[in-house]
């Protein structure tokens, strides 16, 4: 299966978001609703500059208060590994990486991980969920509506079900030692827009999550409490109040070539394995797969589409990226993993 032609979906003619995205619309110039109400390209420079003097004032409120001053959600890919090192070497902060081992972790990525953070020298933890309850939750997420259509308007049903346990699991560790900074590895588009600098305070979070929590019990089943919940012992337990959760990427502005140029010197190399849209992931063109059956678009347009707006990626590699969707022979060997029918999705 490969995506439809232009001629059959239209594609924005600045970005490259088609006509089967949620909500979308196009002018008489062809320009898609997020376009027309975006600036030309080269004032994100200027956007970006204020966010990271934004992003400078956390970092020097927070400096030397706790035994870390940052985790940072690791995965091994390209993004995150520049977000540590940046954070690292930049900025000066004392990073803790952690690292959510899914059973899918791709074997040129497990070195990655290690050869970044040991380049870098900095401490690294890596956490395995059970693989009996990642299969379930995989395959739930790809047969059930568990996730709202925003969220799954920047990234599958598979990855919000992972990233909301990743992030979990890091609002934990930082309760647990007490670091007031939580740093993601995310881009444009992949989070919502104002996610470079937001304040989690734990009292009102604790509220929020109960609704979330209730959905996850009903589709994951009773483990999920350990994994999507904070419990109340440990946030009455934690000198924390406030976490800072940062997003450090969107306020950078780099370019992929200049990202892996830059991670190359870690000893960091790109996965073969990982399709178009990761480089850690094996389950990732399995996910893509699923959402576009369901959904009819690739679920990394957003965030392409928003590189392309942006000033960070050419329309050209835009087009090829977006029009790469696995077909299922390429992900059948996940699928079986997960005990994912086809038929099922
Ligand atoms: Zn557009």
């Amino acid at each position: 299966m490969s995506a439809p032609a232009a001629g059959e979906v239209r594609l924005c003619v600045r970005c490259v978001l088609p006509s089967t995205f949620p909500g979308i619309s196009f002018d008489a110039r062809g320009l898609c609703s997020l376009c027309q109400d975006a600036p030309p390209a080269p004032e994100f420079e200027k956007i970006r500059g204020d966010l990271r003097r934004k992003l400078e004032a956390v970092f020097d409120a927070n400096r030397g208060k706790a035994e870390y001053d940052v985790i940072v959600a690791f995965s091994g890919g390209k993004d995150s590994s520049y977000t540590l090192m940046a954070l690292t070497r930049t900025y000066g902060l004392k990073c803790l990486a952690v690292t959510i081992d899914n059973g899918f972790i791709a074997e040129q990525a497990q070195k990655n991980l290690r050869a970044v953070t040991s380049s870098l020298g900095i401490d690294f933890l890596l956490f395995t969920p059970a693989p009996v309850f990642m299969h379930h939750l995989y395959k739930t997420s790809a047969t059930t509506p568990v996730h709202t259509k925003a969220a799954l308007t920047r990234a599958s049903s598979i990855c919000n079900s992972c990233i909301n346990l990743i992030n979990n699991h890091m609002v934990k560790l930082a309760l647990e030692k007490s670091v007031p900074i939580i740093a993601g590895g995310y881009i444009g588009g992949q989070v919502p827009k104002d996610s470079v600098i937001m304040v989690m305070d734990l009292d009102v979070q604790a509220r929020f999550r109960s609704e979330a929590i209730k959905r996850y019990l009903k589709h994951f089943g009773p483990d999920a409490e350990g994994y999507f919940g904070i419990g109340d012992t440990l946030v009455a337990r934690s000198a924390l109040r406030k976490i800072n959760i940062v997003n450090p990427m969107l306020a950078f502005g780099v370019s992929e070539e200049r990202i892996i140029e830059e991670i190359s010197e870690l000893g960091w190399r790109k996965t073969a394995d990982t399709g178009s849209n990761s480089t850690n992931c094996l389950l990732n063109d399995l996910g893509i797969a699923v959402h576009y059956k369901q959904h009819r678009y690739n679920p990394y347009v957003n965030e392409i589409a928003e590189q392309v707006r942006t000033g960070l990626m050419s329309r050209e590699d835009a087009i090829h990226k977006v029009q790469d969707i696995p077909d299922f022979a390429r992900v059948e060997r996940q699928a079986r993993a997960i005990g994912l029918e086809w038929g099922d999705v």
